[in-house]
C-alpha cells in the first residue's frame, strides 16, 4: 500500500473527486482527505495499478490544480475494501489557498442550455471554476469558512455536492437559482429596485449611465465604451483625465478591436482572466476617449457569469475599470463608489477578500506581468533561499508585501499606491489574513530607506528586528530571485523614484550586486529637480531645470509661466527645495515636456509611455544615438539634453527625437555594462524597475545586451514595478541577518 502526501493548490480545485474517480478507473482501495496540509491518500491495489494510478495523478491533473511537492512511501496493506473521501481532519501546517478561477467552458455551456437547472444563473460554478480566494475566511477551505456559509444548500446541490462523481462535488461555492446568491439592481441611493437586474442594468448602460458591477474581488465601474458623453463623465467623476481603460469584450468580438495571437488568446482565455494590453485596431468601433493617445488597448474577457449576461450584440464592448476612488483600493460595497455611480448591480454575496483586475502586457514575445493579482494570488512563489519568517512591507507606489518562510513567499494582492487611510487599512487587514492562512508569523521586517513612507513607520511599529533595503537594490534582488539567481550581477534599475543612500534621489541605476550588498558603479548624472513632488506633476518645470542646469536657454518652451520661471531660478540660485535626481523617470519627463506632449502628468509613467508610442514600429537600431558622456561612475546627459534641445528648436519630427532618445538610453547602458563587465567578469544581467515596462527599452535592451553576449533577466512573473520591492526587501534582508 502507498501513502501518498501531496501538497500545492490541491483544495478547491477539484482535487479530491479527480482522485476518487482514477481511483475507481484503477480499481484501488482506500482513501483521500483533505488536511491543513495538503492531500494525503491511502491507495491498495494491484502493484501495476498502482504505478499507473500515481502517474495518471501527475499527468491528468485538474486544470487549477498545481502540485509542489508529491511523497510516496511504502506500507504495510491494511485491507480496504472500497476507496472513500474523508472527512477533513485539523491538523498543523499549512496548505495553499486557490486563486479565483474564471468561470469554465462545461459552466458556460449549462449556463447557456434553457434544460439546464442553472440555465442563466448568475453564480454558476464547478470544482474547476468560480470564486475561491475572494470568499474564504479561513483554512482548511470548507463551506462553513466562507461567505457561502448562509446559503443553505436544496437537496438538488446537496446531491451534487454530495456526489464523488459529479463535477460538483465538494465545490464549496454551489449553489442554484433556489438556494444561492443572487443579483440586485439599485439606484444611486442604495433602493432596490424590482424587475430584471440584468435588464435594469443594460438598460442604464445603454442610456449612457455609469453602473458600479459587484464582480468577483471587487467592484467595477461600468459604462459603455462606445459613449463618448458617458466615458467623459465617468473620466470627471473618477479624476482620471487621461489614464486609458480597460474593455472588457466578448470573445467572439475582439478582433475588431486588437491585434492578438494565438498565444495571447489563450492567456485570455485562461482561469486567471486577466487584462492584457495590445496594439489596437484602427478605425475600431471605440469612443476616442477611451484610451486618449494610446496605441493600445487594455482588454479582458467576461470571468464572471453575469459579465456574459450584461455584454451583448448591442453592448458588446464595455468600460469595467476598478471600483475606486482615486489612491484607494478596489471597492468591495456599493456604499463606498455613491459618488462616482448613478446605480448598481451588485448582488448578496459578500466579498471577504479583494482583488483587481491582472494585467499583463506582451513585448514581443515575452509576458509581463504589471498587475499580479486576481487569478494569481495567494498562490506562493518558489525563491532560491530559505528564509526566516519574513515580512517584506514593499515601498510606497502600487504597494504589496511580501510575507515569506523557508522556500515560499507569498506576494500580497494589489494593494494601491499608500498615502490614504483606506489603502493601510487593507494593507493591515491582508496582512493579518496571510499571517493567519499561511501561518507565518514574522521574526523579521524589511523595509524601504525612505524615513517618511507609512510602510516604514509601520515596520518600526512591529518591534521586531528590521532591514531597511535601499529601494533599486530591492528591484534588482526580486529579478534574481524571480528568476533563481543567487551570485553577483549587474543590475540595471531605471524607475522613477527611490531613496539613495547618499539621501539623494535615485531612479537611473547601474549596480554590481548580490543579496549581501550592492555596489553603484554607474548612475545617471544628478540633475536638479525644483519642489520634488510639485515639479514630478508639472513636467515643464523639470525639463526647464535640466535645461537651465545643461547651459541651454529654456525660454522657448511654452506652457511654463514667468512666475514659476522665476521661482524655479531662485529654488535653483539659493538651492532651496531643490532635490538632486539621478532618476531616468524624471529624464522621460523633461524629453516630454520639450516635446510639449502634455503639461501635467495625470498617471505614472505617462512621459515613458508617450515618448514609446511616437517610436511607432521603427526599429530604435536604425537611429544614432545622441552624444553623451562616460564618466567615472557617472552617466552625463548634458550633451544628450542639448542635441535634444537643438533638435526641437529645428523642428525634427518628433518621432525621430524619440527614437534617438530610445536609442541613447540604450546605448548608454549597453557600454556601462560592458565596463562592469570587463572589470568584473559577470556577464548576467538584470532588467528591472518601472521604466522596463516600455517596450522599446526592454526590447532594445534585451536584444543588444544578449547580441554582446549577455544573459539577460528581466522581470515576467512579478511586475518590474514597485509593486515588487517587497519581494527583494524580503531576500535582501535575509541575507543581511546571517
Ligand atoms: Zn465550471
Ligand atoms: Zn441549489
Ligand atoms: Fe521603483
Amino acid at each position: 500500500m502507498y501513502i501518498i502526501k501531496i501538497n500545492g493548490i490541491v483544495q478547491g480545485v477539484g482535487f479530491r473527486p479527480f482522485i476518487y474517480k482514477l481511483a475507481l478507473e484503477e480499481d484501488i482501495n482506500g482513501f483521500v482527505l483533505n488536511s491543513t496540509s495538503g492531500v494525503q491518500i491511502e491507495a491498495e491495489g494491484k502493484i501495476t495499478k498502482l504505478k499507473t494510478f500515481i502517474s495518471r495523478i501527475k499527468s491528468e491533473l485538474p486544470p487549477a490544480a498545481e502540485i509542489n511537492k508529491f511523497e510516496v512511501k511504502l506500507v504495510p496493506d491494511k485491507k480496504y475494501n472500497a476507496f472513500e473521501i474523508k472527512i477533513s481532519s485539523q491538523t498543523t501546517g499549512s496548505t495553499l489557498i486557490s486563486p479565483d478561477l474564471a468561470v469554465c467552458n462545461d459552466c458556460i455551456n449549462e449556463f447557456n442550455n434553457p434544460s439546464d437547472p442553472r440555465f442563466q444563473y448568475p453564480f454558476i460554478n464547478c470544482t474547476n471554476c468560480g470564486p475561491r480566494f475572494s470568499i474564504i475566511e479561513n483554512t482548511p477551505y470548507d463551506r462553513p469558512v466562507t461567505s457561502m456559509k448562509d446559503f443553505k444548500m436544496c437537496s438538488f446541490c446537496d446531491n451534487e455536492y454530495k456526489n464523488p462523481l459529479n463535477r460538483r462535488f465538494h465545490a464549496q461555492p454551489i449553489a442554484c437559482e433556489k438556494c444561492g446568491p443572487k443579483l440586485i439592481f439599485q439606484d444611486k441611493k442604495l433602493f432596490q429596485i424590482d424587475g430584471s437586474p440584468i435588464k435594469h442594468t443594460i438598460e442604464a448602460l445603454q442610456r449612457g449611465k455609469i453602473v458600479g458591477i459587484k464582480g468577483i474581488g471587487g467592484f467595477h465601474i461600468a459604462c459603455d465604451a462606445k459613449n463618448f458623453k458617458a466615458v467623459s463623465e465617468l473620466r470627471k467623476r473618477k479624476h482620471r483625465p487621461h489614464k486609458p481603460f480597460a474593455i472588457m469584450v466578448l470573445p467572439d468580438r475582439i478582433k475588431d478591436l486588437v491585434h492578438i495571437n494565438n498565444d495571447e488568446l489563450k492567456i485570455l482565455k485562461s482561469s486567471v482572466s486577466p487584462i492584457i494590453i495590445l496594439p489596437q485596431k484602427e478605425n475600431n468601433f471605440l469612443a476616442e476617449n477611451v484610451a486618449p493617445d494610446n496605441p493600445n488597448l487594455g482588454i479582458f474577457f467576461p470571468y464572471a457569469p453575469h459579465h456574459y449576461q450584461i455584454l451583448s450584440k448591442e453592448l458588446p464592448f464595455l468600460i469595467m475599470t476598478s471600483g475606486n476612488k482615486s489612491n484607494e483600493p478596489i471597492a468591495k460595497n456599493e456604499n463606498e463608489l455613491i459618488a462616482i455611480c448613478d446605480c448598481f448591480l451588485t448582488h448578496n454575496r459578500p466579498i471577504l477578500n479583494r482583488s483587481d483586475d491582472s494585467i499583463i502586457m506582451p513585448i514581443d514575445k515575452k509576458n509581463i506581468i504589471i498587475r499580479r493579482s486576481r487569478g494569481y494570488v495567494p498562490t506562493p512563489l518558489t525563491i532560491p533561499i530559505k528564509t526566516i519568517p519574513t515580512l517584506g512591507c514593499g515601498a510606497e507606489l502600487k504597494l504589496t508585501f511580501s510575507l515569506s518562510e523557508k522556500n515560499k513567499l507569498f506576494l500580497s494582492p494589489y494593494i494601491g499606491n499608500s498615502g490614504s487611510k483606506e489603502t493601510i487599512d487593507f494593507y493591515l487587514e491582508i496582512f493579518e489574513k496571510y499571517k493567519k492562512w499561511f501561518k507565518i508569523d514574522p521574526e523579521l521586517i524589511a523595509c524601504d530607506l525612505q524615513p517618511d513612507f507609512a510602510t516604514t513607520r509601520f515596520a518600526e511599529e512591529t518591534g521586531l528586528p528590521i532591514q531597511r533595503i535601499q529601494h533599486h537594490h530591492a528591484h534588482i534582488a526580486a529579478v534574481m530571485a524571480e528568476h533563481q539567481l543567487d551570485e553577483q550581477v549587474i543590475g540595471i534599475s531605471y524607475d522613477g523614484t527611490g531613496y539613495g543612500t547618499d539621501q539623494k534621489i535615485w531612479g537611473g541605476e547601474i549596480f554590481i550586486a548580490d543579496y549581501n550588498k550592492f555596489e553603484r558603479v554607474s548612475h545617471l548624472e544628478y540633475m536638479p529637480l525644483p519642489g520634488g513632488d510639485a515639479a514630478i506633476k508639472h513636467p515643464i518645470r523639470i525639463a526647464y531645470s535640466y535645461l537651465l542646469k545643461s547651459s541651454c536657454d529654456p525660454n522657448f518652451l511654452t506652457g511654463i509661466s514667468d512666475f514659476e520661471k522665476n521661482i524655479i531660478q531662485k529654488q535653483l540660485q539659493n538651492n532651496f527645495n531643490v532635490f538632486q535626481t539621478s532618476s531616468m523617470g524624471r529624464l522621460f519627463d523633461s524629453v516630454a515636456a520639450m516635446l510639449e506632449l502634455f503639461p501635467i502628468i495625470s498617471f505614472e509613467a505617462q512621459s515613458a509611455m508617450a515618448l514609446e508610442y511616437l517610436c511607432k514600429d521603427a526599429s530604435v537600431f536604425d537611429y544614432d544615438p545622441y552624444p553623451y558622456e562616460l564618466d567615472v561612475g557617472v552617466i552625463k546627459i548634458g550633451s544628450l539634453l542639448k542635441s535634444i534641445y537643438n533638435d526641437v528648436r529645428n523642428k525634427v519630427n518628433h518621432s525621430i527625437i524619440a527614437l534617438r532618445f530610445h536609442r541613447t538610453i540604450i546605448d548608454f547602458t549597453l557600454n556601462s555594462v560592458i565596463k562592469a563587465s570587463k572589470s568584473t567578469g559577470i556577464k548576467k544581467v538584470v532588467l528591472s524597475g518601472g521604466v522596463m515596462q516600455n517596450r522599446v527599452i526592454l526590447s532594445g535592451l534585451y536584444e543588444i545586451l544578449q547580441r554582446n553576449n549577455f544573459t539577460v533577466f528581466f522581470p515576467s512573473k512579478i511586475p518590474p514595478n514597485d509593486s515588487s520591492i517587497s519581494f527583494g526587501q524580503v531576500m535582501i534582508a535575509n541575507r543581511l541577518l546571517r
